[in-house]
């Protein structure tokens, strides 16, 4: 697959901010095989930092959330980790106060998981039908309530759920994101034909319905709610035959932290050892809070990510450092 001249361009400039190992053969890491194999967006890209960079997310979407994110929030600052809280608008008005409090820290990134949780786009496991008519407020309004609490810009977006090829193709999605003034949405987190995990995808841009400055940056491996019980949303169709990364399907559903972390684990050493920019888990703190109430899971992530001596760094910091090179 060749290179557009805008993206030989830029990857040219890439490699001369001295930010690029090589280019990347494809977008996607290596198979099991270490092989490369193609991403769903089926563009190459470069790889955008020499160290790969590690990116604590949270999808923090309702009341229960709170609790959890005050021990998150502990762990973060002992460890000295920054994260990215991907905020409901709805779920921020709900305690302003307190997650002003909580979160008001240079270490930590606030941005938009839409204002009331809904789609963004039409998704196959989902029957809350998108594009919306409300669409816009769900674009512009948690960006609004995000600004407006924490008196900082908000420069990404999470759709509800996320998709398998992200927003690409949903050019109405985009342009309203464009217009609203957001730099990058990370909305790709689930694998091939909407299968889990997702896959250890590089970031791209929406060059191809025309919005080459907008940046997706997807999400990794499971969403760790669905591998949970409590979850109770019971056997799903999920995983993918042949699988693409077979050591990463647990046989069951999770019964600890240990287990959770060594799942992890499998994303971090592939990511630590092959040309990955970033892996960023799809966590929600709810679910963490339920299954693990002294967070222990984190501590262990943390700490191996030190080992691996990867980055630790927000989606707005990774944007800055993509859209210098760029
Ligand atoms: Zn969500």
């Amino acid at each position: 697959m060749s290179l557009t001249r805008r993206e030989a361009i830029r990857s040219g400039a890439l490699m001369s901010a001295g930010l690029v190992g090589g280019l990347a053969a494809v977008a996607q890491t290596g198979n099991r095989d270490g092989a490369a194999v193609e991403s769903p967006a089926g563009r190459p890209v470069p790889k955008l930092t020499k160290r790969t960079a590690y990116i604590a997310a949270y999808d923090t979407e309702s009341p229960r959330c709170l609790a959890a994110v005050r021990k998150i929030v502990e762990v973060h600052q002992r460890f000295n980790f920054p994260a990215t809280f991907f905020m409901v608008g709805r779920t921020l008005e709900g305690a302003p106060e307190e997650y002003r409090r909580l979160l008001d820290d240079p270490l930590f990134e606030i941005a938009s998981h839409t204002y009331s949780h809904r789609l963004l786009r039409e998704h196959p496991l989902n029957n809350d039908k998108g594009p919306r008519p409300d669409l816009r407020k769900e674009i512009f309004e948690s960006k609004a309530t995000i600004e407006r609490t924490f008196q900082r810009p908000c420069l990404g977006i999470r759709s509800a759920w996320g998709f398998a090829h992200g927003l690409t193709g949903a050019r109405d999605v985009l342009t309203l994101i464009a217009e609203a003034g957001y730099k990058y949405s990370s909305s790709q987190l689930w694998g091939p034909d909407y299968t889990l995990p997702a896959l250890l995808t590089e970031p791209y841009t929406y060059l191809a319905d025309g919005h080459p400055t907008i940046w997706e940056f997807p999400g990794h491996g499971w969403h760790e709610n669905i591998l949970k019980s409590p979850t109770k949303w019971g056997a799903k169709r999920l995983t993918l035959w042949p699988a693409p990364m077979p050591e990463a399907i647990p046989s069951t559903f999770l019964k600890t932290p240990d287990e959770e972390f060594a799942l992890n684990r499998v994303f971090l050493d592939k990511a630590a050892t092959g040309t990955q920019s970033y892996v960023s888990f799809i966590w929600h703190p709810w679910s963490l809070g339920a299954f693990d109430p002294s967070m222990r899971m984190l501590e262990q992530t943390f700490a191996y990510v030190q080992k691996l001596a990867m980055k630790p760094t927000t989606f707005a910091r990774f944007y800055e450092q993509a859209a210098r090179a760029g």
